[in-house]
């Protein structure tokens, strides 16, 4: 096991996707091919960290930041950059009115945290934490693929429990508000954790990271055909 083993969502949800793909990233150092969707949700997100650590949060600037931070890398050819490129202008109009008219505060963007479950190390990166109300708080998980997740899904989004878990546990925030902001159609989708859930959430985590530790990488062969890595696997069907 390495010295610096540590868990957090993506490694997890690497792990429940296919214990071998773990295995290949984290401890072989393969790496995933970049594509156009992976591009373009580090562009948004980066655009969005910018915008709200910067001083002058106005229309001109947030465009500012976007072809700031705007790179081609993953993309196909130059007519699937100008489409990503036109999507992106338009998700972050939409952002934009929407922020202006918000009552919330943005308290934290990409917010880091580095904690334990049991003797395990957890870290995580929240991508934004408002206030509303003088003392109540929002999560928010920024999405930037086209698809809108059922509330279902929402509800049983392990990241969210983890966050929720880090900002009251962490932090020591006061949360009243999670949601999933998707913003291909500017829409929030809210959702709540009970203590049981939080808990549940957090043994799954700690289970993860005793099976990691004792090297439990069986390959999943059902998920191959969707995997990111096929091929580049020797299990690859
Ligand atoms: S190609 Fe299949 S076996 Fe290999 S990492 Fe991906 S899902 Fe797992």
């Amino acid at each position: 096991m390495r010295q610096d083993f540590k868990i957090s969502y993506s490694r997890i949800n690497t792990y429940l996707f296919c214990p071998y793909k773990y295995k290949l990233i984290y401890f072989d150092g393969v790496h995933v091919p970049i594509n156009a969707d992976i591009t373009f949700g580090h562009i948004i997100h980066k655009t969005l960290e910018q915008f709200h650590s910067g001083k002058k949060q106005v229309y001109d600037v947030l465009f500012e930041y976007y072809d700031d931070v705007w790179k081609n890398d993953g993309f196909n050819d130059p007519h699937q950059i100008f489409e990503y490129y036109k999507r992106g202008k338009v998700m972050l109009t939409n952002y934009y009115a929407s922020f202006i008219n918000s009552n919330s505060k943005v308290l934290y963007v990409e917010k880091a945290f580095n904690t334990n479950i049991g003797k395990y190390k957890f870290v995580g990166i929240i991508d934004r934490i408002d206030i509303f109300d003088n003392s109540k708080h929002e999560i928010i998980d920024y999405k930037t693929h086209l698809k809108v997740w059922n509330q279902k899904m929402v509800d049983q989004d392990l990241q969210l429990s983890f966050y929720t878990y880090a900002c009251k546990n962490v932090f020591g925030l006061n949360i009243n508000k999670i949601s999933i902001y998707f913003l291909s159609e500017n829409k929030k989708i809210y959702t709540k954790r009970s203590r049981n859930e939080i808990i549940n959430a957090m043994n799954i985590a700690t289970k993860i990271a005793k099976d990691i530790e004792s090297e439990k990488f069986l390959p999943d062969t059902s998920k191959c055909k969707m995997c990111s890595l096929k091929l580049k696997c020797k299990c690859s069907l």
